[in-house]
């Protein structure tokens, strides 16, 4: 039933999107157990979930893995969804080469009543935002900064759905910077004691 709810929705927007942005673009919709009541929302996908069609592979997915193992889950267990569903690049004018780029605000604009749609038929119970792109979407706030705002569990209403909402860091952007990495793995046993002290884990675990 959310399943099909899902897929007309993905069809819905694939098309709407077509015309806004006005060319054809490989969307990576979102992807994992419907019935979770956890939800995981990243930033846009990168060039592998572009290449299989789905969020947090590649790169990306080994950072899924940590947050997996940590919190003591299955991806299974999880629905993994990003804010923009199609690739931001920028192209570099002399090699010729793509990068990722931060999506723009219009860009985060246009998808947002995606997202809403999307959540509105999953109806989490908590929803794992990484970065500023996810947590100042799902706030609908764009001076809201994960700097302050990581690791502090929040009550929202996004879509007419109540969840509590957990800002993480987004692990790309914590790579090469040690100190902030050792925040993002205390904000995740963080997230976990939550999840247990809420009776938030899932019961396959
Ligand atoms: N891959 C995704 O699907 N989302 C991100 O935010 C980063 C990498």
């Amino acid at each position: 039933m959310k399943r099909q709810e899902l897929d007309s929705i993905n069809q819905l927007y694939r098309g709407k999107l077509q015309e806004q942005l006005n060319e054809e673009v490989s969307l990576v919709f979102g992807d994992g157990n419907v019935d979770s009541r956890i939800v995981l929302v990243g930033e846009a996908p990168g060039k592998t979930e572009v290449e299989q069609g789905k969020p947090f592979v590649g790169q990306a997915g080994k950072n899924l893995e940590e947050f997996i193992t940590i919190l003591g889950i299955l991806r299974e267990d999880l629905y993994i969804t990003n804010v923009v569903k199609f690739r931001p690049i920028r192209l570099n004018a002399d090699t010729g080469r793509e990068s990722n780029r931060t999506p723009t605000r219009d860009e985060i604009r246009i998808f947002t009543d995606f997202i809403e749609q999307e959540l509105s038929v999953i109806k989490p119970r908590l929803v794992a935002s990484l970065g500023n792109v996810a947590l100042r979407c799902i706030l609908k706030d764009d001076k809201a900064t994960i700097g302050i705002m990581h690791g502090a569990p929040m009550n929202v209403k996004f879509a007419g759905v109540e969840f509590v909402l957990f800002p993480l860091y987004h692990p790309a952007s914590i790579i090469y910077n040690r100190a902030l990495k050792d925040v993002y793995l205390q904000d995740l046993h963080r997230l976990r004691d939550y999840m247990k002290k809420e009776k938030l884990m899932p019961c396959t675990v």
